[in-house]
């Protein structure tokens, strides 16, 4: 690895580096690339449509287009954990925040303390389409 002048992102396609730290967008499982090699066309791996390199990702070594990637990502993102520390905020208030700040699709199923901790609670949310289809 080499070392660029701080913050700034090299290719890792062509290995040009950026002029401004943040103008190389990411690409999910690949890295930053530049514009040039973002707009080079990629096929999914999936469905077969071809695709920019920067609206594609890379999963589990597969070139993905970002709907096949959403469906991958579905799959195994039906529960999500988040934690929260009473050391930095009131236990009332992350139970507040637990239920309020719910990711967007998700149901909260519970709060409990964290595994061997005293201050960590983890919030469990279960896709919301799961979720109703086991409560009706
Ligand atoms: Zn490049
Ligand atoms: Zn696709």
């Amino acid at each position: 690895m080499q070392h660029s002048p701080k913050g700034l992102a090299k290719c890792v396609m062509c290995g040009a580096s950026e002029d401004q730290p943040g103008t190389f967008p990411m690409v999910v499982g690949v890295g930053r690339v530049c514009l040039s090699d973002g707009m080079q066309k990629v096929r999914c791996e999936a469905c077969g449509t071809e695709v920019k390199l920067l609206t594609s990702s890379k999963l589990q070594g597969r070139t993905l287009c970002l709907s096949d990637y959403m469906k991958e990502i579905e799959k195994f993102r039906q529960h999500v954990v988040r934690s929260f520390d009473e050391d930095s905020e009131p236990a009332l208030s992350i139970l507040q925040r637990a239920y309020k700040d719910a990711p967007e699709g998700y149901t909260l199923l519970a709060v409990r303390r964290g595994r061997n901790s005293t201050h960590v609670w983890e919030a469990e949310y279960e896709k919301t389409e799961l979720f109703e289809m086991r409560c009706s």
